[in-house]
C-alpha cells in the first residue's frame, strides 16, 4: 500500500520520483524511509525550483537555473518575520502597490514562495492581501474552516519538499462560518446536506476539546473564537506530527509551522501557535 496515494503499489500514481515510490512500497517504516529517500527528495526539490547554492554537488550545479525572486530564499524565522511585517503594513494602510509587470518575467519559468498558508476560503480573508505580498510569494491552500485534509496535505508537502518553503502558517479568522456550523452540528446533532457535513465533522473535535478543557464563558462570540483558535492549534499539531516529509524538514530546523488568527475588524494576524 502506497502511503501517499493510498492504493496498492500496482495502481500507485504518486508523483514522487520512481525511486521514492519503490522504496516506500518495500519499506514501510518511517525512519528508514526518511533515511533512504531524503537525498532523492532534496535534490528533486532543488532541481524542480532551481534553488541550488554553491555548496551543492557538481551534478546539481550543472543544472542550475536562475532563481525566481531570490529575495524569497529565507530561513524559517526570517520568513515568519517577513510575513508579520507584511501584515503590519496591511494593518497600517501602507501596503505596497501591486504591479503584475514587476514580477511576470521572473515567474514565467518557476516559483519560489517563501511561505505556505493553509487558510479559510472566506472572502474576507485573502492571504496575499493581509500579508501584503505579491505573485510568487505565498503558496496557498484554502478551504472553509482551514482544517487538514489529505488533499491539502499533499499541497503542503509539495510546497515544502519541492518548492523548499520554510514556513507553514495555519490561518483561522474571526466569525468563521465553518466553525459556527461545527458548533451547531455538535450542539444540536445536526446533519448538513451534501458534503457540507464534512467540514462540520472535521472541526467537531475542536468544539469538543474546548467544551472539555476550556473555562469559557457561554456567550456565543467567546465560544466561537475559542473553538476557532483550538481548530488552528489542533491543525498545527497535526501538521507537526503528520508525515515523514514534514518531519524531515521540521526536525532539521528547515521548516517552521505556526498558527494565526485574522481579526476582521483590524486586519491584524495574531500568532497563537
Ligand atoms: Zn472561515
Amino acid at each position: 500500500m502506497c502511503q501517499k496515494c493510498m492504493v496498492t503499489s500496482d495502481h500507485c500514481n504518486s508523483n514522487y520520483p520512481a525511486s521514492i515510490v519503490q522504496d516506500k512500497h518495500k519499506d514501510p517504516t518511517k525512519r528508514e524511509f526518511i533515511k533512504r529517500t531524503s537525498a532523492v527528495l532534496m535534490s528533486w526539490g532543488l532541481l524542480a525550483t532551481g534553488l541550488v547554492n554553491a555548496s551543492e554537488s557538481k551534478t546539481v550545479n550543472e543544472k542550475k537555473r536562475i532563481i525566481p525572486k531570490p529575495e524569497n530564499v529565507l530561513t524559517p524565522d526570517q520568513a515568519l518575520e517577513r510575513l508579520m511585517q507584511g501584515n503590519g503594513r496591511y494593518v497600517s494602510g501602507n501596503s505596497k502597490p501591486l504591479d503584475f509587470h514587476d514580477v511576470k518575467t521572473s515567474l514565467v519559468k518557476g516559483q519560489n514562495p517563501y511561505a505556505t498558508i493553509l487558510g479559510c476560503s472566506d472572502s474576507r480573508v485573502s492571504p496575499e492581501h493581509c500579508f501584503d505580498e505579491a505573485l510568487g510569494d505565498l503558496f496557498v491552500a484554502r478551504g472553509a474552516g482551514n482544517y487538514l485534509t489529505n488533499d491539502n496535505l499533499a499541497t503542503i508537502e509539495y510546497s515544502v519538499a519541492v518548492l523548499n518553503t520554510p514556513l507553514i502558517m495555519v490561518l483561522g479568522h474571526e466569525s468563521c462560518g465553518a466553525v459556527k456550523a461545527a458548533i451547531d452540528a455538535v450542539d444540536r446533532h445536526r446533519d448538513f446536506p451534501g458534503h457540507i457535513q464534512l467540514l462540520a465533522s472535521a472541526i467537531a473535535p475542536a468544539v469538543r476539546t474546548v467544551s472539555e478543557i476550556a473555562k469559557v464563558s457561554d456567550t456565543t462570540e467567546d465560544r466561537l473564537i475559542h473553538v476557532t483558535k483550538q481548530n488552528v492549534i489542533m491543525t498545527v499539531e497535526r501538521l507537526r506530527e503528520k508525515t515523514p516529509i514534514l518531519d524531515y524538514y521540521h526536525d532539521r530546523k528547515k521548516l517552521k509551522i505556526v498558527g494565526g488568527i485574522y481579526h476582521l475588524d483590524t486586519g491584524r494576524v495574531e500568532l497563537i501557535a
